[in-house]
């Protein structure tokens, strides 16, 4: 027997269950460590990590991002399933992630990017936190040159940096207000940030250089801000639960690149990996969010299966699988962690 509007009704409530049911999440990480200064806000403790996961494994359904994708593809809504992505690649993924992702067998993508892999130095935005965010005496004025502009800062009396005004000032982050800024040194450190950003690798190396002959400081790099080294790509890989996704070679600011060049980074930085792991890598995350209509067509081209952005939204049936939304985790204990997690499933498009 046919009802006459049944058809329709049913269409209405597929409609109006999809428009509630949850769908799924990306979450964006950095770090799981502990340190004294994170201006970026990059890290999340061991301790609030695993109540991350503990909050996770109760309440939601935990999956790898590439599943998450096939789900999307066949067509399905992911709901509840969350995916763990990590952007860099710090040794940390390793040695803190990676045991308590065991413990919890909570799958996990880590997307490196190739450039630090086989060098001891540290990520640039860490070198300019130990060059001018940590304690000690720096010289008063600071001339650089920076894309063919000349710049002079001034520090005043924070030229002078005890560990007191330090241990004050060290749980500034990047996101406070520019009013916050609790002394010279954090303005600076804003202002060189967005200056060093667009640049190519090479010049902005070449500013380390002189910042580095400016402070005085010596060019040890921290163990505690290292990158992976290839054979800890491999290990990091072992036992199935993380897989490896690309994340350019030299983290550039990818608009303010060629289009030639824009392939190159997603390229190269996909075979330096598969050379290593020796399987192909199907997914990609663009340094920084960021990237222009083209560079998702590139990394369609290049083979990449889908590609992350920072854009926080949730995923349904069918999204855009070359601007994968996701949302960024901070250092939130697991309460917090939960609130936020629900904020995102139940109240968000
Ligand atoms: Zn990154």
């Amino acid at each position: 027997m046919r009802i006459r509007g049944l058809g329709r009704l049913k269409r209405t409530t597929r409609r109006v269950r999809n428009q509630f049911a949850p769908g799924g999440l990306v979450l964006l990480y950095h770090r799981v460590a502990e340190v004294s200064s994170d201006p970026f806000n990059l890290c999340v403790t061991p301790r609030h990590f695993a109540e991350h996961l503990e909050v996770l494994k109760k309440h939601t359904h935990p999956v790898p991002l590439q599943q998450l994708v096939k789900t999307s593809q066949e067509g399905n809504s992911p709901n509840w399933s969350v995916a763990i992505t990590f952007d860099d690649g710090y040794a940390d993924n390793l040695y803190n992630a990676k045991p308590l992702l065991e413990k919890y067998e909570i799958p996990a993508t880590v997307f490196v990017a190739t450039g630090n892999l086989e060098h001891e130095r540290e990520f640039w935005w860490d070198e300019l936190d130990r060059l001018l965010l940590q304690p000690g005496k720096l010289p008063q004025i600071l001339r650089l040159n920076i894309n063919g502009s000349n710049y002079e800062w001034d520090l005043g009396e924070a030229a002078e940096y005890s560990e007191d005004t330090y241990q004050r000032n060290c749980t500034w982050s990047w996101g406070d207000p520019e009013e916050a800024d609790p002394s010279p040194r954090q303005s600076l450190y804003r202002e060189l940030y967005l200056l060093l950003r667009p640049l190519p690798l090479d010049e902005c190396q070449k500013l380390l250089e002189q910042l580095r002959i400016w402070s005085g400081a010596d060019s040890t790099n921290r163990s505690t801000h290292r990158s992976l080294s290839p054979e800890e790509v491999s290990t990091l890989e072992q036992g199935s639960l993380v897989e490896v996704g690309a994340h350019t070679i030299n983290h550039p600011f990818l608009s303010s690149l060629s289009l030639p060049q824009q392939k190159y980074e997603l390229q190269q930085s996909k075979t330096c990996l598969e050379e290593i792991l020796e399987h192909p890598v199907n997914t990609f995350a663009y340094p920084y969010g960021d990237y222009v209509s083209e560079t998702t067509t590139l990394a369609r081209e290049v083979g990449f299966v889908c590609a992350c952005s920072t854009y926080p939204k949730k995923v349904r049936r069918n999204p855009d699988y070359f601007e994968f939304p996701r949302f960024g985790v901070e250092d939130w204990d697991g309460e917090e962690f939960a609130k936020q997690l629900s904020r995102w499933l139940y109240h968000l498009a």
